[in-house]
């Protein structure tokens, strides 16, 4: 099964491309807070608004895992299990630059300075 990059952010209509980067910003952020898990996180961005599937979330946390910024781990539950992620060095110092970016582009879109 292989999805498109254009199935990533299902849901959000014509604008999915506009919000993928935002997205991972928002994974990465409460990654950096918390040990997160996928169906919690779908759960977060429901609550922002975002609707989601795991099915299109779970390879949003694989690449940021793949590329260095989440990293997983196994969490037992009496007999079950559940992979939990969080922020690494690299992925908290990915978020900073992002945030730095963001606050400018915030100044100029919201603020109009
Ligand atoms: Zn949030």
């Amino acid at each position: 099964m292989s999805k498109t990059k254009s199935d990533i952010v299902a849901g959000l209509g014509g604008d999915r491309e506009l919000y993928s980067g935002l997205i991972r910003l928002h994974i990465l952020h409460h990654a950096a807070e918390e040990r997160i898990f996928g169906l919690g996180m779908v759960e977060e961005l429901a609550r922002h608004g975002y609707r989601i599937s795991p099915g299109t979330l779970y390879p949003l946390l694989h690449g940021l895992e793949r590329k260095g910024y989440l990293r997983s781990s196994e969490k037992r539950l009496g007999k079950t299990s559940r992979r939990e992620y969080q922020a690494t060095a690299l992925g908290k110092k990915a978020l900073n630059g992002a945030s730095n970016k963001l606050r400018e582009l915030f100044g100029e879109l919201i603020e109009g300075k």
